[in-house]
């Protein structure tokens, strides 16, 4: 989402003259867009702009802006901890940077602007910096959240859930493809309650319009609450073609008591009836969690639960935390807060576990062919020497595993010339924990927008 934001921030800074570059040496102006989730992510704002306020004594012209939500949850404290910051805006400013950043250079006199409104400013067209072009784009179609887990500062700092407009969102897609875009990434705190609150079509007739969207490959999303996982929506996963057969279903823990006081609203049982419905419509399906170890009152039993349920779903990947305290979050307040060293343990035990699992399930794969969107090409460095190799291209396949296809045995396996944005199949030869391994096999359809019959998942 704060990948989305930037772009966001870069095109509305376009009109003005703003160009990106690569170096901050080389910048005008920097603009920090911040994450708040973790106190971790706080700490690393800080700690980065402590090393450009340097380029500010050198160059004192430079304008530094902190944006997203740690300038929403600190405002103008953050001008006390780092007076040389010339605006923060927060998380619904994005388009009035323009107007701030007049008046900052009217005035000279630093500007903030952390003001909420209802609904956010709708981008106008396609979210893509000048000169980018990428195979796979981001689109939110959802600000905020309404849920409330106790631990989570995110609707404190993104504020209410609020869904846009579906003809926007169509709009900006098509925008996309058009630009040469192949797969889109819905993003949303929870994007299956999309369109309740303002009684708009739902999630799933969202997707059914996207799906018919000429050109465009693959859809993806992300966050689900498992608690609005609907049967439309699994049902999704075996009629729609373009929908990539992954799903990231956040459970957090696996014990019932912790699941409670998160304020989860779904039982262990309940998460894991889910599971099965989806493998039963879909059963290659691949499926990543996120984890919080250490959550205030979680007991070894508790955390016995977690692992539990980690080894019955076999997850194919996982985001693992350790639980932090947040501004605002009522978890702040809870009591039997869990010693850092026993978070450290149980944070290290989920993430072996998964490695396990996830290497197990890739190399699960070694053998079929799997169908890739190719995304890039990149000389590969020889390690030692500082010089670049044979050239690789990277893809993914529609279960989001990273598949690297070596440039040279590529062209031996007769697949002819490949190129960002084809969908080709590729023989998985080797499986690693975060990568796969393959060469396009040269025998199936390769297509860039074709039709999508014979690419089908429909299970
Ligand atoms: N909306 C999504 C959901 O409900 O799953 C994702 C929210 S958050 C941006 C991403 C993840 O950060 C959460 O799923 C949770 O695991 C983790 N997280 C949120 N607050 C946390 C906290 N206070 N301490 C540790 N991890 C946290
Ligand atoms: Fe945070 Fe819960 Fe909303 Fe996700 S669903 S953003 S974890 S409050």
């Amino acid at each position: 989402m704060n990948a989305y934001d930037s772009d966001k921030i870069a095109l509305g800074l376009d009109p003005l003259g703003y160009r990106l570059t690569d170096s901050p040496d080389k910048a005008d102006m920097i603009i920090v867009n911040t994450c708040a989730i973790r106190e971790k992510a706080v700490q690393k704002v800080f700690s980065y702009l402590g090393r450009v306020a340097g380029l500010k004594q050198i160059r004192p012209d430079l304008i530094i802006g902190v944006g997203g939500c740690v300038a929403q949850q600190e405002g103008d404290r953050i001008l006390k901890r780092a007076p040389y910051v010339d605006l923060v805006f927060g998380t619904h400013a994005i388009g009035r940077l323009p107007s701030l950043l007049s008046r900052l250079e009217k005035k000279r006199q630093q500007v903030v602007d952390v003001e909420m409104g209802s609904r956010i400013q709708e981008p106008d067209g396609a979210v893509i910096p000048r000169g980018e072009t990428e195979v796979s784009r981001f689109v939110t179609i959802m600000h905020g959240c309404d849920n409330f887990c106790t631990y989570c500062v995110v609707p404190y700092v993104r504020g209410r859930e609020s869904s846009r407009q579906p003809e926007h969102i169509l709009a900006e897609i098509q925008d996309l493809v058009d630009n040469g875009v192949r797969e889109v990434m819905l993003l949303g705190q929870n994007v299956n309650s999309y369109g309740k609150k303002e009684g708009l079509p739902d999630f799933t007739s969202l997707l059914e319009k996207i799906n018919d969207i000429k050109g465009l490959d693959r859809i993806r999303f992300t966050t689900s609450h498992p608690k609005d996982l609907s049967e439309s929506l699994i049902g999704a996963f075996g009629r729609l073609d373009k929908l990539c057969r992954h799903i990231h279903l956040p459970v957090q823990s696996g014990a019932d008591p912790i699941l409670k006081r998160m304020n989860r609203n779904y039982t262990s049982t309940q998460y894991l009836d889910k599971i099965n419905q989806l493998r039963r419509v879909c059963p290659d399906m691949a499926i990543t969690s996120d984890i919080i170890v250490g959550f205030p009152g979680e007991t070894k039993r508790d955390f016995d639960a977690t692992i539990a349920l980690i080894e019955t779903v076999g997850y194919d990947g996982l985001f693992a935390f350790k639980y932090s305290d947040r501004p605002n979050a009522p978890a702040t307040q809870f009591s039997e807060k869990v010693a850092e060293h026993d978070k450290d343990q149980r944070l290290q035990k989920v993430l072996e576990l998964q490695e396990a699992i996830t290497l197990a399930r890739n190399r699960s794969l070694v053998g079929q062919t799997q169908e890739v969107l190719v995304e890039s090409y990149r000389l590969k460095p020889v390690s030692g020497n500082g010089g670049v190799g044979a050239g690789q291209w990277t893809g993914r396949t529609s279960t989001n595993k990273i598949v690297h296809m070596p440039a040279d045995e590529a062209a031996q396996g007769q697949a002819g010339d490949i190129d960002p944005g084809l969908l080709i199949p590729v023989l998985i030869k080797k499986a690693f924990a975060h990568s796969l391994w393959g060469l396009p096999d040269g025998s199936g359809a390769r297509t860039a927008s074709g039709p999508k019959g014979e690419n089908s998942h429909a299970a």
